[in-house]
């Protein structure tokens, strides 16, 4: 039994995110979507709203959960026994901070490998932050987001 922990803010979930779910699903025998809860991003949308939204677009994939964690990432992985964790690559960008994080958590954990999905090259300019902003200026997020986010999105710049 192959588990893997994809961590992140999901302040919303976007397409790109659900990318790398629907890839890593496929990869391993269980996917545990970990939304974190102490973020120093001070989220627009709460831990339960973010869990909320990603449950709504995850609901047809069998083996992708979601949970949240205010501790250690290798904490969490090692307490659901996970194997894996991973993360997104989109483009260079990414690649400084990601790569920095992998090895400190594989200092800290050495059992524990850290894998990185591209996601459709569609996705590589989409982030979280970029659709907050589009979505508080009345912009159209529906190529960005599920409708569920969509709507949450709209609610909250009303
Ligand atoms: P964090 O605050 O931990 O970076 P995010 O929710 O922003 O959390 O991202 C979680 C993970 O998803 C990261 O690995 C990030 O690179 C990846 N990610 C975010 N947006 C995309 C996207 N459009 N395509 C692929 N991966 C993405």
């Amino acid at each position: 039994m192959k588990t893997a922990i994809y961590p992140g803010t999901f302040d919303p979930i976007t397409f790109g995110h659900l990318d790398i779910i629907e890839r890593a699903s496929g990869m391993f025998d269980k996917v545990i979507v970990m939304v974190a809860r102490n973020s120093a991003k001070q989220p627009l949308f709460n831990t339960e709203e973010r869990m909320k939204m990603i449950k709504e677009a995850v609901k047809k994939i069998k083996n992708v959960t979601v949970e949240s964690y205010d501790g250690l990432l290798v904490e969490f992985a090692r307490k659901k026994k996970a194997t894996a964790i991973v993360r997104g690559l989109r483009a260079i960008s990414d690649f400084e901070y990601e790569f920095q994080m992998a090895l400190m958590n594989r200092k800290l954990a050495n059992e524990i490998t850290t894998v990185f999905l591209m996601p459709h090259e569609k996705y590589t300019y989409l982030n979280s932050s970029i659709v907050r902003e589009i979505s508080k200026m009345g912009g159209d997020v529906s190529g960005f987001v599920p409708v569920s986010v969509k709507r949450a999105l709209r609610k909250k710049f009303k």
